[in-house]
């Protein structure tokens, strides 16, 4: 198996679920390479080494500054053909979606997409695929190759296996239709903390905190752990928190090591967007709330009282 796995990074940064799945990948295999496109990248592509990759292919132009989907088809499409890959992943983002859909009509591949895990079964490849609203997996295969897999954001843990990776430039061709599109303005979301996908902490808050204004508790909570603020769809759906926030079946599959749901039921559509979260900590008046179920702690109480206290707690720790 010849495996390449597209790596994406922001700010001269590799994205933590583009490593997640070279990670994945490295125990799979040991064909393993990975490939970097945009200006100014080659410190970064180094980096990749650590996480598994043997080879790492640098597309490093200035044309592919903009994190435009059609350049890096052109570069990927080259680079699979020359080099005779036979398996493409790709960690979902806006991005790696669009990447990963043109390469599979650049390469009339086959696609799976919002897989969860990989797997080498009687010597082929199968994914792995959450059907009927993530109550059951399912496998999926590949007829032909290339075969292209999206992953879900948090599948699977970047830990560094300490390895380097032989860097080898890819002269970059490309075609005149993949310069039709232009990047008019790139907009960054402030933010004061890691985000969600990144965090190794997050508290996240449910409906159980009564409105809009009391995310400032969990926001103090997170900010004394140095974490992220997750949310439920239902707080998402009722305007008191931003989308890019919701964690779960629609939103975003996280797995900090600290996973701290703070007024939150338990919804199955929740839970398997944090299930694989290290160790998880709920605050829940109801101590028959599902989502006991399946943590690790559980504190039966009012929000407003404990977590005020427990972010107290950790100040005074931290300080
Ligand atoms: C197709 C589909 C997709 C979905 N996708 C998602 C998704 O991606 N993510 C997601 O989160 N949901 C999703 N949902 C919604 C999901 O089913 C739940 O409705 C939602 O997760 C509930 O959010 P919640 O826990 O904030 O609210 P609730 O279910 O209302 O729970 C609030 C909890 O707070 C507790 N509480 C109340 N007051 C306090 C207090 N003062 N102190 C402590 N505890 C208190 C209550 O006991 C209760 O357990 C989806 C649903 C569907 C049908």
């Amino acid at each position: 198996m010849s495996t390449l796995v597209f790596l994406e990074h922001h700010g001269g940064e590799l994205l933590k679920g583009s490593l997640g799945v070279l990670a994945k990948a490295a125990t799979l295999g040991d064909d393993v390479a990975a490939l970097v496109a945009g200006s100014g990248v080659r410190d970064a592509a180094a980096e990749a080494g650590k996480y598994g990759a043997k080879k790492v292919y640098v597309a490093d132009d200035a044309q592919l500054e903009a994190p435009l989907p059609q350049p890096r088809v052109d570069v990927l499409a080259q680079v699979v053909r020359d080099q005779g890959v036979d398996t493409v992943l790709f960690g979902n983002s806006v991005l790696a979606a669009d990447v990963a859909a043109g390469l599979a009509a650049r390469l009339d591949a086959g696609i799976n997409w919002d897989l969860v895990d990989l797997a080498q079964e009687d010597g082929r490849l199968v994914g792995k695929r959450p059907a009927l609203q993530d109550s059951v997996y399912v496998d999926v295969g590949w007829t032909s190759e290339p075969r292209i897999a999206l992953f879900r954001s948090g599948s699977f843990d970047p830990s560094e296996t300490g390895g380097s990776a032989e860097i080898e430039d890819v002269q970059v061709a490309l075609e005149d239709h993949s310069m039709n599109a232009r990047m008019v303005d790139q907009a960054h979301e402030e933010s004061s903390g890691p985000s969600i996908e990144d965090a190794d902490v997050i508290v996240a808050g449910g409906r159980g905190l009564g409105g809009p204004e009391n995310f400032t508790l969990v926001e103090e909570l997170a900010k004394a752990l140095g974490g992220a603020v997750g949310a439920t769809r239902a707080v998402v759906d009722a305007g008191w928190y931003p989308y890019s926030t919701q964690v779960g079946q629609t939103g975003k599959t996280v797995a900090p090591k600290l996973y701290i749901a703070c007024g939150i039921s338990g919804a199955i559509q929740h839970k398997v967007g944090m299930q694989s979260s290290g160790v998880i900590v709920s605050i829940n008046k109801d101590p028959n709330a599902p989502i006991f179920e399946f943590s690790d702690l559980g504190v039966v109480g009012d929000v407003h009282e404990v977590v005020p206290k427990l972010t107290e707690l950790v100040k005074q720790r931290r300080g």
